[in-house]
């Protein structure tokens, strides 16, 4: 008989040197039981009809392929701009890797699931609410578009974990098409392991960015590819008002997706000044600073590519210097082509920029909703309609403003109609709003997970707004509003 997890191959990041990664199996919980399972997701990986207990067994380090594959994996890391040489995967294992029908490799990679060499001070477990929340956010972010890791499964482990408080301890089941990060490099960099950063280089390159391997400089074409993608990641987040929280260099994947659910959270009101992280008290990763950050980081990777970009020191600076120039137009377009569909342009004019900036200060003025308020720009573009919930906060500046976009609409040369089904399609009624959030995993530490499912089947609907959704989109009231967000 096969086994039953035939469906989990060894990881390919295995065949990487022993330097890479340890052989880690999850340390069993107690008494798992299965929270969440993606059914979806499963599906389009191509996974065979799987027992929920089985599924539930895997997670809690019960049960597993045999021969046991999984792998922590060695990573460095700047945290907060201060560089730490060994971080790795301290609770947190790579189990294997599933190809899916289309040839797609994605790692799966359990979260909670034990101490491992790399687990310094820490457990190794990750508390219940956390994992939910990254469940929320990921498949929120997947549904808005926006590249990311996946939430294949979740359990509750039955174990209690020492937070600020004893907590229910959970485990996650993600899924990246790789887990490589900034970090990943910069682990071999500070040693000096010039191979090991070309093996990790070539690994990067064959598995998510095979044109470089065409290129003059293999690992300059990567750079830019790199930077090109983050580009793109950024300018989507900024665009959904999502706050990453901890912009470490560990953080940001060489794939272009977005990892590392901790303290993260999606702007109400809109600040762009605005911090959730409690761990983020100088607010170096604020809403408006993460392009900038995101320019710092790649500058990182960009450091320790140096020595396969070109063997004169000086030449590789000079190239890799100008790639990493290169982020702001980049960030900058791939903004403006995130920004221009939420206010129905399709054509590109000369003062765009200027017509987006002053919308959002309008909004920054009296705090006004982010999401609500664009969701309400639907409304505006032309005759009233029934039933219709958002509206655009009435200011000085929100009047001046108003004819100038409908100014700019005309010059579209399309119909109302049109315009408007353009706005339904790029500005999302329903976000993970963090009160939401909060309200769904106090239900389930109470053992009631219908809130979770609920508003996890609202989240992966977002452009929807029937009258099933309304209750998911309402901003919170003053007293709701969540501050503060922890990593778990
Ligand atoms: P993060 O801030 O989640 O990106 O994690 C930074 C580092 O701390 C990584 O090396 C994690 O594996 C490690 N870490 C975070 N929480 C724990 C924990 N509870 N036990 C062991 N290691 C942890
Ligand atoms: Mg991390
Ligand atoms: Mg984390």
């Amino acid at each position: 008989m096969s086994s039953p997890f035939a469906w989990l191959r060894p990881p390919e990041y295995r065949q990487l040197p022993a330097g890479f990664s340890h052989p880690q199996r999850p340390a069993p919980v107690a008494a798992p039981q299965l929270l969440h399972w993606n059914a979806g997701l499963a599906e389009r990986l191509g996974m065979p009809a799987v027992e929920p207990a089985q599924i539930a067994r895997l997670l809690a380090g019960l049960d597993g392929p045999s021969p046991p594959s999984g792998l922590a994996t060695a990573y460095a890391g700047h945290q907060f701009g201060h560089f730490v040489p060994q971080l790795g995967d301290g609770r947190a294992l790579l189990l294997g890797d599933i190809v899916s029908p289309d040839g797609a490799r994605f790692e799966l990679q359990l979260k909670g699931s034990g101490r491992t060499p790399f687990s310094r001070g820490g457990d190794g477990r990750a508390a219940l609410g956390p994992v939910l929340r990254e469940v929320l956010v990921s498949e929120a972010m997947h549904a808005l578009g926006v590249p990311t890791t996946r939430s294949l499964a979740a359990i509750a482990s039955g174990e209690l974990v020492q937070r600020e408080r004893p907590l229910p301890g959970g485990v996650l089941a993600r899924l990246a098409s790789s887990h490589v990060r900034v970090g990943s490099f910069e682990y071999f960099a500070c040693r000096r392991d010039i191979a090991s950063l070309q093996a990790l280089s070539d690994w990067v390159i064959c598995r998510h960015y095979p044109h470089c391997q065409e290129a003059e400089r293999p690992a300059l074409a990567l750079l830019q590819a790199v930077i090109e993608r983050q580009a793109e990641l950024i300018a989507h987040w900024m665009s959904v008002g999502f706050i990453h929280g901890v912009m470490n260099t560990d953080n940001m994947a060489l794939s272009g997706e977005t990892i590392d659910y901790g303290p993260c959270a999606f702007l109400d009101e809109y600040n762009p000044n605005k911090v959730f992280s409690s761990i983020d008290q100088q607010g170096r990763y604020a809403y408006s600073n993460q392009p900038g950050i995101a320019q710092w980081n790649l500058a990182r990777l960009a450091e320790c590519l140096l020595p396969l970009i070109d063997a004169d020191e000086a030449a590789g600076i000079e190239l890799a210097s100008t790639a990493v120039q290169a982020f702001v137009p980049a960030f900058e377009a791939a903004w403006l082509a995130r920004m221009r569909p939420k206010f129905g342009l399709d054509t590109a004019q000369p003062g765009d920029s200027e017509l987006i900036e002053h919308f959002l200060a309008a909004l920054h003025e009296i705090e006004a909703d982010y999401t609500r308020s664009f969701s309400a720009l639907a409304d505006r573009c032309g005759s009233e309609q029934a039933g219709v919930m958002a509206t655009l906060p009435r200011t000085p500046a929100m009047d001046r403003w108003c004819p100038a976009w409908q100014a700019r609409l005309s010059a579209e040369q399309c119909d109302v109609d049109a315009i408007r089904t353009r706005l339904r399609r790029a500005n999302p009624a329903v976000i993970p709003r963090n009160h939401q959030i909060e309200r769904v995993i106090a239900a389930a530490y109470a053992d009631d997970m219908q809130p979770f499912d609920e508003l996890l089947a609202a989240l992966c609907r977002p452009f929807d707004d029937g009258p099933a959704q309304q209750r998911f989109m309402q901003p919170p009231e003053v007293e709701q509003r969540v501050e503060k967000t922890f990593c778990g």
